[in-house]
C-alpha cells in the first residue's frame, strides 16, 4: 500500500473555546502508523520531540489531561501525535479507572501548562476545571475527530485494520 501525497486540510470548526488561556499550538493527530513525521508535513524542516499534557475530550468521560512527547515543529508551531500511541496512552490510562470508556470518540482540544498540570498530578486530582485555567485550545487542528476504535492490545488492537493507506 502506497499512501498518496495527503494534502491536509484544517478541521477546525468548532468556535467555542474550552481553555482559558490564549490559543496556541497547531495540532495534527498522524493516523498513520508508519509515518513517523521525522519532517514538518507543512514546512518540511526536521522535527523534534517535546513533551506536552495534551487536553483531551473524551465522549461519555469528560476531559483528560495526558502527558504525553510529540513531535514539534518550532517554525509552524505545530504539535504532531501519533494515533496509534496516544491511543495506547489513552488505553493505559482508562484500563483501570474507567474500562467502559475505551473506544469511545475523542478529540484532542489543547494543552496544558506543563508546569500546572504536574502540579495538579502531585495533588492527585481529577479536577479538570482547575486544569482548564491552564489550558489553552490549539490554533488549528488537523484531523480534529476519530471515531472511536481503540482498543487494549491484548484484545483487537493489532488486528483492528483502523489505518487506511499507511505506507510502508
Ligand atoms: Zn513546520
Amino acid at each position: 500500500m502506497v499512501a498518496k501525497k495527503k494534502r491536509i486540510p484544517a478541521s477546525k470548526t468548532a468556535t467555542n473555546q474550552i481553555g482559558k488561556l490564549t490559543p496556541r499550538f497547531n495540532f495534527i493527530l498522524n493516523p498513520y502508523g508508519h509515518t513517523r513525521l521525522s519532517s514538518c508535513p507543512l514546512c518540511q524542516r526536521p522535527t523534534h520531540m517535546r513533551k506536552f499534557a495534551l487536553l483531551i475530550y473524551i465522549e461519555k468521560w469528560g476531559l483528560l489531561a495526558l502527558g504525553k512527547t510529540c513531535r514539534y515543529c518550532t517554525p509552524c508551531e505545530l504539535i504532531m501525535a501519533h494515533r496509534d500511541e496516544l491511543e495506547d496512552e489513552l488505553v493505559r490510562s482508562f484500563e483501570s479507572r474507567a474500562p467502559e470508556v475505551i473506544g469511545n470518540p475523542y478529540t484532542v482540544f489543547g494543552t496544558v501548562d506543563k508546569q500546572r498540570w504536574k502540579e495538579s498530578l502531585g495533588r492527585c486530582t481529577d479536577r479538570l476545571s482547575d486544569a482548564l485555567e491552564y489550558a489553552a485550545d490549539f490554533k488549528k487542528v488537523f484531523n480534529l475527530k476519530i471515531q472511536g476504535g481503540w482498543q487494549p492490545a491484548k484484545k483487537s488492537r493489532r488486528i483492528t485494520p483502523l489505518r487506511g493507506g499507511a505506507t510502508d
